[in-house]
């Protein structure tokens, strides 16, 4: 891929970001496996139809089409089994977590949006099966945003440090 010719359109920018790891069954194999997305906080720089506002809301990256080099380089070390795939339902290539054992794709809609699932945790075991790491180095990523609990619970996390 030539990044001469790529040209991204970042949506998403902030000077921090976290980076979430948790842990799901894979649909195919039924094996527990590693997940991880990425969370920027209240603060972070919106760019929606040619107004950048700073969003009042911390939000987790779905969909996550482009993402700047250090960011890129972090994730991959921590999860290098989320790597750009194509999604059938999204009907576009994004950094896609991926089974460990056996390389099915784990759809960003299914971590994220499923209630219980990885991304979206509802009960205190959910919560301490998440582990959070905070990189605080600038991030430029084309990406869809989702607000939920989650994304709460980095924002109120944020405001204690
Ligand atoms: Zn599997």
């Amino acid at each position: 891929m030539s990044s001469q010719t790529f040209q991204p359109q970042p949506n998403i920018k902030s000077n921090m970001f976290y980076i979430v790891q948790s842990s799901t069954s894979c649909w195919i194999c039924k094996k527990t496996t590693e997940v991880a997305c990425i969370v920027v906080p209240q603060g972070h720089e919106s760019f929606e139809s040619d107004s950048c506002l700073p969003s009042e809301y911390a939000a987790s990256l779905n969909e996550l089409e482009y993402l700047n080099d250090e960011p890129l380089t972090i994730l991959g070390r921590l999860a290098p089994s989320c790597f750009l795939d194509y999604s059938q339902q999204a009907d576009h290539s994004y950094l896609m977590n991926h089974c460990s054992h056996c390389r099915a794709k784990l759809g960003d809609f299914y971590l994220h949006s499923e209630p219980g699932g990885p991304f979206f945790p509802i009960t205190s075991e959910d919560y301490k099966a998440i582990h959070i790491q905070r990189f605080d180095i600038a991030i430029e990523a084309e990406a869809s945003t989702s607000i939920g609990p989650l994304a709460e619970f980095l924002e109120a996390k944020h405001e204690c440090t």
